[in-house]
């Protein structure tokens, strides 16, 4: 838990926030600036600031992510239209919340490669 990081309050409850999916490792949360109809954001309740960070005991959780990615989409009903995961790695590639988070992107076309 870091406490200046706006991802660990909302994962601990400090910051109320529109989850849609919470267990003892993950929490899944709206967007708050969707890119898409629907923008969920996975993350681990351990503060982990990027994935150039992540420990080798790090490695079931972050499958774990993913997992609960598609368990949450197929929830949703996303899996027969499609949707995008993403994780952004560091400034160039967009990441601006240091604590590891994958995107659930969905509800529109999708174009490839991203901008
Ligand atoms: P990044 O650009 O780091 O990959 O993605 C960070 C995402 O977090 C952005 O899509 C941004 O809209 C979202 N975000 C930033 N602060 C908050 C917040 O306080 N609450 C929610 N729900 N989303 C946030
Ligand atoms: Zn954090």
């Amino acid at each position: 838990m870091s406490t200046d990081c706006i991802f660990c309050q909302i994962a601990s409850g400090a910051v109320p926030t529109d989850k849609v999916f919470e267990d003892d490792q993950v929490v899944v949360f709206k967007d708050l600036n969707p890119q898409a109809p629907i923008h969920l954001l996975v993350i681990p309740k351990k503060h982990i600031t990027t994935l150039e960070f992540a420990e080798p005991e790090d490695a079931a959780l972050l499958g774990k992510l993913v997992y609960t990615a598609k368990e949450v989409a197929q929830e949703q009903g996303l899996e027969a239209a499609g949707y995008r995961l993403v994780m952004n790695v560091g400034e160039q590639a967009g990441q601006t919340v240091m604590h590891i988070h994958l995107h659930i992107l969905a509800g529109r076309e999708l174009r490839w490669p991203p901008g």
